[in-house]
């Protein structure tokens, strides 16, 4: 059995006493446990999808006893939802809607919110009327993987009956609002009718082509319900994936002409999304599970994919359908350049189909509904390649994650389906009027983008001071993080610090194969590079008299070399990335910015080693300027002095001064300014860098002005 009951009595007591004495309503307490257990099972529901709620009483302002709904709000998830999400709607106002005929979404919402006792709570859910019209105290709704196998058969509703008998109200297909409350309305009267006849009690409904809902007197009551019937359609149908998100993408990574075919896939989405008028950058989730392999040398691969969703609102996270590609022809898993470059060449056509097709769809689904939607990107969201996996496509790693986490329940889902009859989900028209939902479409145009999002940025010696705030400022300006150090734990402690896809690598930048790792996970993680920022450091003290040529050479490979084989990998995807670009004006390209020092331009005694080493990677940074520009690859370097870190630390700082006669205070900010200059302000001159789209082989200097090292 792949869904198992989790209901403890113990835990929920536990939870419940906890929230009860914080002055939790006991209901919504139970409510807020048991939608935590739908929402922690995949096969249930998935990424804000399902809903929960319970009917109850709550006090207004007067201390007189309101009658309620709590229901869950949007942008929560069941998985992790707090009382509070669960907003509390008066009930009564809502059951009048019953005698109304027609209510738009926009009407319904506002409704909704007019009778909400918090008025500054989210949005209650859009199948709020449905769970309100129902009367039982606890309602659950999810989409559970196996009931949707039986929902999406052409006769779903008789396979159903005979499943589940009259328990089940059975409702066809509505879309979400208004109209399916109504309906569900209707029908649950009808079999309540007959329910009381026979007295058999009614469990819960089934709303074909969408999903699952069960109620009862109590939450137990509902949870079971809703558990036991997905375990009776589980055993009517050959379950084929056991959905598991769990499991690192490293355990099977690819060889490394198979991830080199990720980059080329990223520069192509990029290529066509620019070429429509949409410039995000798109960040990959790749799958490859042996069941995904093993489905996609499907023969029909190609009609199973184009059938549609296993339940409609999947379709904002995967479009209706996937982009089927082509298997990459390989010679004992080597995969040749030639028949490499074919693929891609073919692999754009077929991009270029897909975008047409959907065009068309738009067009002709656009002029049904009086031509008043606003076109979203026609580019798909899932990519599916035998021998390479299932590739969910998006702006940023978590919502890619998410695409790909859906596209595997709906992999499941029509499998299993398959396995039992047929697949056959809503029709092109329905899926098209939930992507095109009015309320969906009220929310273009209203986020702010954060202006590196879909950018991703490989910072080295991420551990150290400058290095983990250039992460986390990246971070914030919405950019993927990959977070490389030599010691693990330092580079995952940065990590930690930004958002939640952050990668951190272990790796010793000196060592060509160990950089060679470190970039198959970043393309198996994110499917390529846009921004490496090469920080790593190490300054070596002596006289030149003294220095031991191991010295030297120690400086020049962490200094120079590292820096050299993190920058010509960078720039092999780079140059992957921008292989389908047609002229050299499309190029995508990339950049390499160094962090160089004052020694390379201004020099001390005793740090010979250290400006030696600089000053060649300022040299090198400016060698790709002049190679790499045509290529669209901006070079350039901060010049950074005087910056609190593990290369000028406390006890420097103390001796240094001291040698000076300065406070060190007086020493730090020793500069035109006047001001100390910190690791944040390094961090932001970074991101200005890369933000200057048509500065190249400049050295940016952030040292609060010394003449002295001016670049001459
Ligand atoms: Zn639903």
């Amino acid at each position: 059995m792949v869904c198992v009951n989790r209901w403890s009595q113990t835990d929920c007591e536990e939870f419940v006493s906890k929230l009860t004495s914080k002055g939790i309503n006991k209901d919504l307490a139970i409510r807020t446990y048991s939608a935590r257990l739908l929402g922690s099972d995949p096969e249930l529901v998935l990424h804000g999808g399902g809903n929960t709620s319970v009917k109850t009483y709550m006090k207004d302002i007067f201390g007189n006893d309101l009658s309620v709904i709590c229901v869950k709000g949007s942008g929560w998830n069941l998985e992790t939802i707090e009382p509070e999400g669960h907003p509390s709607v008066k009930l009564e106002p809502l059951l009048k809607l019953k005698n109304l005929i027609s209510l738009s979404d926009e009407e319904m919402v506002s409704v909704q919110r007019q009778n909400l006792l918090n008025p500054n709570a989210p949005n209650p859910s859009v199948e709020t009327l449905l769970h309100a019209f129902l009367p039982y105290k606890f309602v659950d709704h999810t989409h559970s993987v196996a009931l949707l196998s039986l929902a999406n058969q052409p006769n779903a509703s008789e396979i159903c009956k005979e499943i589940f008998g009259n328990r089940l109200v059975i409702v066809p297909y509505v879309m979400p609002g208004f109209d399916l409350a109504l309906a569900a309305n209707k029908y649950f009267l009808e079999a309540e009718d007959k329910s009381n006849k026979n007295n058999i009690p009614l469990e819960g409904m089934i709303l074909l082509n969408h999903g699952l809902f069960t109620f009862g007197e109590n939450a137990k009551e509902s949870y079971d319900r809703m558990i036991s019937i997905v375990q009776e359609s589980e055993k009517v149908i050959n379950r084929k994936i056991e959905l598991d998100f769990s499991i690192s993408n490293f355990e099977n990574i690819l060889d490394s002409t198979k991830i080199k075919i990720l980059s080329y896939l990223r520069g192509l989405i990029t290529q066509k999304s620019q070429k429509y008028g949409f410039h995000e950058k798109w960040i990959i989730d790749l799958r490859s599970s042996k069941k995904i392999l093993d489905f996609l040398e499907n023969e029909n691969i190609s009609d199973l994919s184009n059938r549609g969703v296993a339940t409609p609102d999947h379709v904002i996270r995967t479009k209706a359908k996937p982009l089927v590609l082509d298997k990459v022809q390989s010679v004992q898993s080597e995969i040749c350049l030639d028949s490499l470059e074919e693929w891609v060449t073919k692999s754009s056509n077929q991009l270029e189909k897909y975008i047409e097709d959907y065009l068309s769809y738009f067009d002709s689904n656009n002029l049904r509904v009086g031509n008043s939607k606003t076109q979203l990107d026609p580019l798909p969201r899932l990519i599916l390649i035998p021998g390479i996996g299932l590739i969910g496509i998006n702006h940023d790693k978590n919502s890619a994650k998410i695409t790909s986490d859906i596209g595997e329940a709906w992999l499941e889902t029509l499998l299993s389906a398959e396995e039992f009859g047929k697949f056959v989900p809503v029709h092109e028209k329905d899926t098209f009027d939930l992507e095109y939902w009015s309320l969906e479409q009220a929310k273009l145009g209203n986020k702010k983008k954060p202006r590196l999002k879909g950018n991703v940025v490989v910072i080295t010696g991420a551990g150290g001071t400058i290095g983990s705030a250039i992460a986390k400022e990246f971070s914030r300006e919405g950019a993927e993080i990959v977070s490389i150090d030599i010691n693990f734990e330092k580079s995952n402690e940065t990590a930690n610090y930004c958002n939640s896809s952050a990668l951190a690598i272990e790796c010793d930048l000196t060592n060509e194969e160990d950089v060679d790792e470190a970039f198959k996970k970043i393309i198996t993680q994110f499917g390529g590079i846009d921004i490496l920022i090469s920080n790593a450091g190490i300054a070596i003290r002596g006289d030149m008299k003294d220095i031991k040529k191991s010295e030297l050479m120690k400086s020049l490979e962490i200094n120079l070399f590292s820096h050299y084989y993190m920058a010509k990998k960078s720039v092999e995807v780079f140059s992957a990335q921008d292989f389908i670009a047609k002229t050299k004006k499309n190029y995508i390209g990339g950049q390499l910015l160094f962090n160089i020092s004052k020694q390379s331009l201004n020099p001390g005694t005793g740090f010979g080693a250290y400006g030696i080493s600089k000053t060649a990677l300022l040299a090198l940074m400016k060698q790709y300027a002049i190679e790499e520009g045509p290529n669209n690859v901006r070079s350039n370097c901060i010049n950074a002095d005087r910056i609190r870190s593990g290369l000028l630390n406390n006890e420097m700082i103390k001796s240094r001064s001291k040698k000076r006669g300065l406070s060190e205070e007086e020493y730090m900010s020793g500069n035109l300014l006047g001001k100390e200059v910190n690791s944040l302000d390094v961090a932001r001159a970074f991101v200005s860098l890369s933000l200057m789209g048509k500065t190249t082989g400049t050295i940016l200097t952030v040292d609060g002005g010394n003449v002295a090292a001016m670049p001459r």
